[in-house]
């Protein structure tokens, strides 16, 4: 929070970003702290089934959703975004038409996205991720609602789980794509992901979302100040933004530095990649 304040006055051309950022973390932080840690039962055989056969271990059934909980923050979430114009009013209706619905329609959207998005288990292969008719824009919304929630399985997996062996490019708990990266004090690349926060180590030269390895197609240019770093991919035009945090002098703060780094979008972006 004092970060993202410290950001505000440094860069007042982020303030609303700023602002939004701050609005979603208090609330997610309160939304946690309610959360209680869960006590997965899982079988050692079927985890080691799972990584090996890249596929993530957070079952939606592992996630500790308390329903009444979840469709309050399923509705600030989609206010915040509303109020900070990051989603366009007939958007913000139709998303907060779904939440005012039925219990258990909203369950089964929630669990439909999950499954459909997550690679957990065998997923219906006819199932669309999202309801028929649903604006993209809940996506962005569910993933944010979900993640106080989600983030407590994957602590509770973290514990006893060996991720040494994952060498992919989506989240090993979840399944969702990494939005950021770390460059550790030994100059290991860490993708973070964009639903679960969770990290894993991934070859620094190397797509995430394309596997694409070879050294000459990867464009990767950094901050003046050396703190942060993009790496593109000239194969699938897609890039990752990291902290580098060799020469830094705190770890790396996701909710400030997705937000600081967004002048960085804007270059990636202006030199033909996609985000
Ligand atoms: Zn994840
Ligand atoms: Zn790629």
């Amino acid at each position: 929070m004092v970060e993202l304040k410290q950001l505000k006055g440094a860069q007042p051309e982020l303030a609303s970003a700023v602002d939004m950022q701050l609005a979603l973390v208090d609330m997610q932080r309160r939304v946690q702290s309610r959360v209680p840690l869960p006590w997965i039962q899982v079988e050692a055989d079927w985890l080691r089934a799972q990584l090996a056969g890249g596929r993530p271990i957070v079952r939606f059934r592992d996630i500790p959703i308390e329903w009444s909980d979840f469709r309050l923050t399923f509705r600030q979430t989609a206010d915040i975004l509303h109020r900070h114009e990051a989603l366009e009013r007939p958007d913000y209706e139709a998303i907060a038409v779904i939440g005012r619905d039925e219990r258990q329609a909203l369950e089964l959207v929630v669990a439909t996205w999950y499954e459909a998005t997550s690679g957990v288990e065998n997923a219906d292969p006819t199932a669309e991720r999202l309801p028929a008719g649903a604006p993209a824009a809940l996506d962005q919304v569910l993933l944010l609602a979900l993640r106080p929630f989600l983030s407590r399985s994957v602590e509770a997996m973290a514990e006893r789980t060996e991720l040494s062996g994952w060498t992919h490019g989506h989240c090993p708990f979840c399944g969702w794509e990494p939005d950021f990266a770390v460059i550790t004090p030994s100059a290991e690349r860490r993708l973070i992901c964009g639903r679960c926060v969770a990290q894993w180590a991934f070859p620094t030269l190397t797509c995430p979302f394309c596997a694409n390895d070879d050294r000459a197609l990867i464009t990767s240019f950094a901050t003046r100040d050396g703190k942060y770093r993009v790496y593109a991919c000239d194969v699938c035009r897609r890039y990752l933004k990291a902290y580098d945090a060799r020469h830094a002098a705190r770890p790396v703060l996701v909710t400030v530095d997705t937000i600081a780094t967004l002048p960085l979008d804007a270059a990636a972006i202006q030199r033909g990649y996609l985000g």
